[in-house]
């Protein structure tokens, strides 16, 4: 869904984000977001940023969205000024940080705090504000502002496990362009809207497998439809449901504060492995695909999240920005044989 087709010069200050940060905070203060993972991953030659990163010396040893955010920046210097999460995101950030500092960039830090603290989170939540120029009232109503947007994503995740009118890569898709609406809130919602009036008349889909795919963003193209392909069907995308803040059911995000401690993914993975839970039951899943990127920390959480969930789980490790290769679509067939 990211359009990286607009050429023309923002009309206002853009800023890049090394993860999901409350972007409602960026919004308030008058900045254009813009998710840098997003970016370089739609960059019409992802895979060539990558080669660039390690010919300017970053070591093959490090994860490819790294060296992908880090060349991406490189090549986009109208991006001035970088949101990086010291906690609660990646331990390769700091030093990327350090690396775009040298490189002129105006870096600033956000935490989500460790212990999932509401005080400790508020207190990270006015820092960030001042260093962008607002406050947290602003940031409250661009949050309330979002509200239908966010209502309309929990629609199209709705169609996508309950009639299968929305499929699991189309889901993926839209959800992880919600970390910055593609720059433009709006537009963004605009073009959602268009798409559901689209999906809501298309048949239901049932039949397959259900699956739900655990993880980070898959570097590899072509996973969900692939699984497709094979007659399963992706109804739960983990971890882009969890960037695009989807209002709960039973409401209680009554607050930025609320809205960003109810967000798993920065915290500790028994948040994760309770949402998780939730979703299995919720979407009458059948198996479960781990996604772990290469050099990631992350994977070490295969074990935790093997260990609390009862349920047919296959861990595939991507590398390199590439299409599904012929290894894991074999090991993809025999997991869906497994589940049938
Ligand atoms: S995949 Fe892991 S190592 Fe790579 S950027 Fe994301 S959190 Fe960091």
């Amino acid at each position: 869904m990211a359009d990286q087709s607009r050429k023309t010069a923002p009309s206002r200050p853009l800023l890049g984000l090394t993860t999901t940060i409350p972007v409602e905070v960026a919004l308030a203060a008058g900045f254009e977001p813009v998710d840098l993972n997003n970016r370089f991953i739609s960059d019409p030659l992802p895979a060539g940023l990558v080669a660039q990163a390690e010919e300017l010396g970053l070591p093959a040893t490090l994860c490819a969205w790294i060296k992908g955010i880090y060349a991406w920046c490189l090549q986009h210097p109208e991006v001035a000024t970088i949101v990086g999460v010291t906690q609660g995101d990646c331990s390769n950030t700091h030093a990327l940080m350090e690396l775009l500092t040298l490189a002129s960039r105006r870096v600033l830090a956000f935490e989500y705090p460790h212990g999932r603290g509401a005080q400790d989170l508020a207190r990270h939540l006015t820092g960030l504000a001042e260093q962008l120029g607002t406050n947290l009232e602003a940031a409250e109503q661009a949050r309330r502002g979002l509200l239908p947007l966010r209502r309309d994503l929990a629609r199209l995740d709705e169609l996508t496990w309950q009639t299968g009118q929305v499929s699991g890569g189309e889901n993926h898709l839209w959800l992880v362009s919600a970390s910055d609406f593609e720059g433009d809130a709006q537009g963004f919602h605009a073009r959602l809207r268009a798409f559901l009036r689209e999906a809501e008349v298309r048949p239901p889909r049932t039949g397959g497998p259900r699956l739900g795919l655990l993880g980070v963003p898959p570097i590899m193209s072509g996973l969900h439809e692939t699984l497709e392909d094979m007659g399963a069907t992706v109804v739960f995308n983990e971890v882009p449901r969890q960037f695009a803040m989807l209002p709960p059911p039973e409401g209680g995000d009554a607050s930025l504060v609320a809205q960003y401690l109810r967000y798993t993914y920065p915290y500790d993975v028994f948040h994760r492995l309770a949402d998780i839970q939730r979703q299995i039951e919720l979407r009458r899943l059948d198996g479960l695909i781990h996604y772990t990127q290469t050099f990631c920390f992350r994977q070490m959480q295969d074990l935790a999240l093997r260990q609390g969930l009862d349920l047919p789980m296959l861990t595939l490790e991507g590398d390199r920005v590439a299409p599904v290769d012929a290894r894991t679509r074999l090991r993809l067939e025999a997991f869906l044989e497994v589940l049938s």
